[in-house]
């Protein structure tokens, strides 16, 4: 079999594993195999190069298709075959970045050490020096972990669940505690330490709706790993049955509720909301229909806020205001108070959100009940 049709085999293999794009080139307009679209700092596109460097697996992760116990082609490229499929791709313009991931062949380490070289090829044969984000596996040594940092300008573990028996639903093979939260752990007390890439990040990745987790948990669990780490972000990806695994029956999981987790992560990781401050239905699911920020901030008996004199934790919990436009109105009212909505609106609020929930110099804005 050609590198091409093995590319093709192992890139698709690699569909599943969400990403975004930390560095600062322009996007271009490639539709390929193997290349996908990650999304940038300013929301542009950018299209990196995914793929697994082998999709042979000893896991029996049960949603996954590269499973143990699945019947399809496995096969794996040597690091060299690899850096130069990128590097082809790379040279002609056709991708700005590589997102290396791997099944798991017998030991860890060992498949640890084949992404670790083809990225030490790339960096250190090839000259490449642009962006690669490179998945660290499940039980992966301290070693390996810190020389992956040294290279790779992102890297990330997927926790895949919010507990312990939330992954056991999944997988018999990964142990929740040692194999991913302990290394999550490990990341981030590496983070900063890389001399090539001191300003790596790191980043997460949960199956949502293969177990039974609710919103609550996935939320709860994010929530006490972003006050311990420096996480950069969280993807939720929505379960998606594949044929010949133990879940190959099982309902997908709808995009509406990782909308919704999307939102709510954003309030724990941005706007340092605690999960208490959210609203859940009797499920612990959050509405697949309202916005959570609108629902926190109806439970809430701090509104209306005065414009002029809230501090930056009431007034970013004012929906339609964001943590940029908090900032700018802090920073704005040391010098004049505001007087009127359109004063709002020209900093980027959304008044017609933020209206039933503040005062401007002493005077409601709307006459909506809360
Ligand atoms: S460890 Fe699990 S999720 Fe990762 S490739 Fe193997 S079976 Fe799939």
């Amino acid at each position: 079999m050609s590198t091409l049709e093995k590319m093709k085999i192992l890139t698709d293999s690699a569909q599943y594993d969400l990403c975004d794009y930390v560095s600062h080139h322009k996007s271009s307009q490639v539709n390929l195999p193997g290349i996908y679209e990650a999304t940038g700092h300013n929301g542009c596109k950018i299209p990196l190069f995914k793929t697994l460097l082998t999709n042979k697996c000893k896991n029996d992760c049960k949603y996954c298709i590269n499973q143990s116990k699945r019947n399809f082609t496995r096969l794996e490229l040597s690091p060299e075959e690899l850096a130069k499929a990128f590097l082809g791709y790379y040279g002609r313009g056709m991708v700005n970045g590589l997102f290396l991931s791997s099944g798991i062949t017998g030991d860890v380490d060992e498949t640890m050490e084949k992404q670790i070289e083809t990225v030490h090829l790339l960096r250190n044969k090839y000259g490449y020096d642009d962006y690669i984000h490179l998945k660290v596996v499940p039980g992966a040594s301290k070693d390996s972990i810190k020389r992956a940092m040294a290279l790779a300008n992102r890297v990330s573990i997927n926790i895949e669940a919010a507990t312990p028996s939330g992954l056991a639903e999944l997988s018999s093979t990964k142990d929740y505690n040692k194999d991913i939260l302990k290394r999550l752990s490990w990341i981030n007390s590496l983070q900063h330490k890389s001399t090539t890439y001191p300003n790596s990040t790191h980043t997460t990745q949960l199956i949502v709706g293969a177990n039974s987790e609710s919103d609550k948990e996935i939320l709860e669990r994010m929530e006490k790993i972003y006050k311990k780490s420096e996480l950069k972000r969280t993807y939720f990806s929505a379960f998606t049955p594949v044929e010949e695994t133990e879940f190959s029956n099982k309902e997908a999981c709808s995009t509406d509720r990782t909308a919704k987790l999307y939102n709510a992560d954003s309030l724990l990781n941005d706007y340092h909301y605690n999960v208490k401050e959210l609203v859940f239905d009797e499920n612990d699911r959050l509405s697949l229909t309202q916005d959570p920020k609108i629902l926190a901030a109806k439970n809430m008996d701090i509104f209306p806020v005065e414009i002029n004199r809230a501090p930056l934790v009431e007034l970013i919990r004012v929906p339609g205001i964001g943590v940029k436009s908090a900032r700018k109105i802090i920073s704005i009212r040391k010098k004049m108070p505001f007087t009127n909505i359109e004063q709002l609106k020209k900093l980027g609020v959304v008044v017609n959100r933020a209206e039933p929930y503040i005062k401007i110099s002493g005077e409601f804005q709307t006459t909506f009940d809360l």
